[in-house]
């Protein structure tokens, strides 16, 4: 349905857009998602024509529309404040949205009281915008935009600054509202979770690029080291490569965690050795407990002294390793832990940042010529 090619955009010498790639298809949720300056908000800007890129194409159900006024576009975007006029009613702005249009006499009331039973709205088409509670006016603002029957929506932050009970309520009608019209559907949220509740895929964008496309679950094998550090659903530990080539990242859930009894048995954890990857060695009990310095709902953060040189000689780095806390499991600042890494999990990222596709087990022959 929507495609975008090679989209470029730069204000003055800055580079905002270098190159995006992405394809929603009808009856589809995407929501973008990335770090803030990403682009997000300029990308939807010019699929809606609000902004031209300087390169690329966008086209719609197999047409170019990238020369196209926003009015010829069957784009709809809606943003983040409502973006209402103050001084009319909501039946009044549904119905200046549609004969904008091109809507004309009966099937302007139609298409309005429609869209707005369809958000559940109807009780509010005779209020004005100051009466309506801040999850009443995305509400509207959806309402207007589906009025027309877009082939394209495009959702700017619609559940940002709204209380949990109207976020709640929204991400069920967004998920409602979509699947009685079809639209294909861009959504930015700096928000994973609504990322995660409400869309089918999700498009990881980062200074320009577009990272990661994929479902929820895809994003366990980030395609970039960026995401690998940015997606919250599937943390991550980032760790330099000892070979200076690039990164390495093991899941949180491939840490595993216990706490020792007493301190002594720190000594006989021993080291485990990361095949393939040179002489990194895992230490625990030389070089002191582990200790827990924080922790959130995605886990515990321990900080330990991970070697990642060649050879044990070399002082050890701390590096802060990620590991979800198993159920039942206490731990108080300065307890002595024993960490396991899952090193089949292990994935691999090059200079560039970009996914290594290699198998990780196993020793790697000399390369002879
Ligand atoms: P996001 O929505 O991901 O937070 P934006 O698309 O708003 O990111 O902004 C991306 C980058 O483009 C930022 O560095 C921002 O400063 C810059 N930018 C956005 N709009 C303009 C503009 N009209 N003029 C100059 N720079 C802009």
């Amino acid at each position: 349905m929507l495609e975008l090619r090679a989209i470029e955009r730069r204000y003055r010498s800055e580079l905002v857009l270098a190159g995006v790639d992405l394809d929603v298809r009808r009856g589809e949720i995407v929501a973008l998602i990335g770090p803030s300056g990403a682009g997000k908000s300029t990308l939807l800007r010019i699929i809606a024509g609000l902004d031209r890129a300087d390169r690329g194409s966008i086209r719609l159900g197999g047409r170019d529309i990238s020369a196209l006024p926003p009015s010829a576009r069957r784009v709809a975007m809606t943003f983040d404040d409502g973006a209402l006029y103050e001084h009319l009613t909501v039946i009044e702005n549904l119905a200046v949205g549609l004969e904008q249009f091109g809507f004309r006499g009966a099937a302007v009331g139609q298409a309005a009281t429609e869209a707005a039973a369809l958000v559940g709205a109807s009780e509010l088409l005779g209020h004005r915008p100051a009466m309506l509670s801040a999850g009443q006016r995305r509400r509207v603002a959806l309402a207007r935009a589906i009025a027309r029957r877009p082939d394209v929506l495009l959702l700017d932050e619609p559940l940002t600054h709204l209380d949990l009970r109207s976020r709640l309520d929204l991400r069920e009608d967004l998920r409602r509202v979509h699947e009685a019209t079809g639209a294909a559907t861009l959504l930015v949220t700096h928000d994973h979770a609504d990322a995660l509740a409400i869309a089918d895929r999700l498009a990881y964008l980062d200074a320009g690029r577009m990272l990661h496309v994929g479902t929820a679950e895809s994003f366990g094998r980030p395609a970039h080291v960026a995401v690998a550090r940015g997606c919250s659903w599937h943390p991550m530990n980032v760790l330099p490569d000892p070979e200076g080539n690039g990164w390495l990242a093991l899941p949180a859930s491939a840490v595993t965690i216990a706490r020792l009894e007493t301190p002594s048995h720190a000594e006989t954890t021993g080291t485990e050795r990361l095949p393939s990857v040179g002489e990194v060695l895992f230490l625990s009990g030389d070089h002191g407990p582990l200790r827990r310095t924080e922790g959130d709902e995605n886990g515990v953060v321990v900080t330990v002294g991970l070697q990642v040189a060649r050879s044990s000689q070399e002082s050890a780095p701390t590096v802060r390793l990620r590991c979800l806390l198993p159920r039942g499991l206490v731990l108080a600042v300065g307890d002595a832990v024993r960490v396991r890494l899952s090193l089949d999990q292990l994935q691999s990222f090059d200079r560039q940042g970009l996914a290594v596709a290699q198998a990780i087990s196993g020793h790697q022959p000399p390369h002879r010529s």
